[in-house]
């Protein structure tokens, strides 16, 4: 959540280099199996020489604007092009990312992380999806567990939800030039001439560039985030309201990692747990920087497996769902592993088991906490949530 994404990055042949030391995870018989890639011999043209001129920049700024997370496929690529500035062993989620990036050239990967397309997607979702519109509809495996959660959630917190809509992110959208132009000028900023110069290249590169399957390579929508337009620029935002939103990649890697039970549900309840800090205005802490981003990624981890736990949330099964929260959370550990921080895997379980503590001891009294008690012990209980893992 909330910190602003960075942009820019020197691709070079650093690159090459690095995406070929993570080749021998993926030989070397891994578990999760890449979706069948095709092996791209058409390779994407050059951003550099096809963006408008002042394009990082713009999209930089943009990214900001928006307030979200990088998501993890964009960390994982980072992680690809520096891999001494991270001290974290690849998990299996790197692996599924590595496997996505394998068959890639390094211009596949300049358009990747260059090119904006994430950012079209994540824009386009935001300021055009809705939970009536079929073109972001949920995909149909997932479709029930997420809208009976998200209904679920909604009824539980006591703060106003009824505005929060639920909805996917589809990378195919990258394909569609009249979709990809109405972004790029009514949130990049374009005029119309450039938009639908831009828009004509990145459409052109998703649709020819076989690795990049249609939009559909789930490094596009690898990310699942709440967003709110409160607090942010009302010029920019008006008319855009509350959402919850999950890319097909999330629900890809879920289904890649045998984490389709418990797993989706829980990112859900997680993001949720961030609109009821919104509701609430729990982001203002004596805190700042990574500390107060831990704490409330950590809060919503509370948040989130009180009222997965709850008798009168979910009713999930405790210890089914801190096994599956501590391998989601192990996991996510290097996709997060960055200063904008979610918590270790440890603190992040610690977190998640002082939630279900707290829904059974809340459960003997027969009744729901108040969202702000909630967070008002949590941040009592905080201290020790993050207390040193050597212990
Ligand atoms: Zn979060």
């Amino acid at each position: 959540m909330i910190n602003p994404a960075r942009w820019s990055l020197a691709l070079g042949a650093t690159f090459a280099l690095s995406v070929g030391m993570l080749a021998p995870a993926l030989v070397a018989g891994d578990a999760v199996a890449a979706p069948a890639a095709a092996t791209s011999v058409v390779s994407a043209p050059s951003v550099s020489t096809s963006a408008p001129s002042g394009w990082n920049a713009r999209a930089a700024a943009v990214v900001r604007k928006l307030g979200l997370d990088r998501s993890p496929a964009r960390v994982a690529l980072e992680r690809a092009l520096h891999p001494g500035d991270y001290d974290c062993a690849p998990t299996e989620l790197d692996r599924y990312i590595a496997s996505l990036l394998k068959p890639m050239t390094p211009d596949d990967m300049d358009f990747l992380l260059t090119g904006g397309a994430m950012d079209i997607v994540t824009a386009d979702a935001i300021f055009f999806g809705s939970d009536t519109d079929p073109r972001y509809a949920l995909p149909a495996g997932y479709r029930t567990k997420l809208t009976h959660t998200f209904r679920d959630a909604k009824r539980f917190w006591d703060v106003k939800s009824s505005d929060i809509e639920l909805h996917a992110m589809h990378g195919s959208m990258l394909t569609d030039r009249p979709r990809v132009e109405r972004v790029l000028m009514r949130v990049f900023g374009f005029d119309r001439e450039w938009a639908a110069e831009y828009a004509e290249f990145v459409t052109r590169v998703v649709a020819t560039t076989p690795v990049f399957r249609h939009g559909n390579n789930p490094l596009f929508t690898l990310n699942a985030f709440a967003f709110t337009p409160e607090g942010k620029d009302p010029k920019l935002f008006a008319g855009v309201q509350d959402k919850l939103i999950f890319g097909d990649g999330m629900l890809d890697a879920f289904s890649a990692l045998g984490m389709t039970d418990v797993a989706p549900r829980a990112v859900l309840a997680h993001e949720f747990g961030h609109h009821v800090q919104f509701e609430d205005n729990l982001f203002d802490s004596p805190l700042t920087g990574a500390e107060a981003t831990r704490r409330t990624e950590l809060m919503a981890d509370a948040m989130g497996t009180y009222f997965l736990t709850h008798s009168r949330g979910l009713s999930l099964n405790t210890r089914r769902v801190l096994e599956a929260e501590k391998s989601f959370y192990e996991v996510g550990d290097c996709a997060f592993d960055d200063p904008n921080h979610h918590g270790t895997p440890h603190q992040r379980l610690r977190a998640s088991t002082w939630g279900a503590r707290l829904a059974m001891s809340a459960q003997k009294q027969g009744h729901i906490l108040p969202s702000l008690r909630v967070a008002r012990l949590f941040d009592n209980a905080l201290p020790a949530i993050v207390a040193p893992d050597a212990s």
